[in-house]
């Protein structure tokens, strides 16, 4: 059995082509996928069945870019921000489906362990845990080199863009990406982002 290959189809199950072509043949191509060795071992059809959905999911795919403190941690009052780990949660689902999410804080460069373990204490349930610690390392002097202009993206910040951020994501045309977000102002601004989240998981009926 291979791992790699059944992860690569497990992020596949929401799209358009796996409900398209029915859930019984759907599970088969599931099935078979998890006893082979590797891609090559399924039939021509599977492989173009795999491709095509690969396809969709890259074309809808958004990679998140994640602040800490400020964001994710109400930094003033050195506590989690309220609806921590619904936003987790909603974004664990967002990256089941095929999209990144990745660190772009202080507390991590090159290296996601190190916000992990920042973040850590603050989060009580095991579930946050493991999704904190599918969120991929960035490395960056400046934070908009850590990101990635070729796909879309969300970047999530309370203090973003000192004058080369600034000047990078105006370059892009990249004004829209970015989510300020404002605790003090706003202390449940994470819930209102976890739904608008959500909307984004949500597919159109079969
Ligand atoms: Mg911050």
């Amino acid at each position: 059995m291979s791992r790699q290959l059944e992860r690569r189809i497990a992020k596949l199950a929401t799209t358009k082509t796996a409900g398209r072509i029915g859930y019984k043949r759907w599970n088969q191509l599931v099935n078979r996928a998890t006893v082979a060795d590797s891609v090559d071992e399924l039939s021509s059809d599977e492989v173009s069945i795999i491709k095509q959905a690969e396809q969709e999911l890259l074309a809808k795919s958004v990679n998140i870019y994640l602040d800490i403190d400020g964001v994710l941690l109400d930094s003033k009052k050195n506590k989690p921000a309220i609806g921590l780990n619904f936003f987790l949660k909603t974004l664990n689902k967002l990256m089941l489906e095929g999209n990144e999410v990745y660190w772009l804080t202080t507390h991590c460069n090159g290296d996601a362990s190190t916000a992990v373990k920042y973040l850590a204490p603050y989060i009580d349930k095991r579930l946050s845990k493991i999704i904190i610690e599918n969120i991929n390392p960035t490395s960056w002097t400046v934070k908009t080199q850590g990101i990635d202009f070729t796909k879309p993206f969300l970047w999530f910040d309370d203090k973003p863009l000192g004058w080369a951020d600034a000047k990078t994501m105006k370059d892009h045309d990249a004004e829209a990406s970015l989510v300020t977000v404002d605790l003090n102002k706003k202390p449940l601004a994470l819930v209102g982002l976890a739904f608008r989240l959500k909307r984004m998981t949500k597919r159109p009926k079969l």
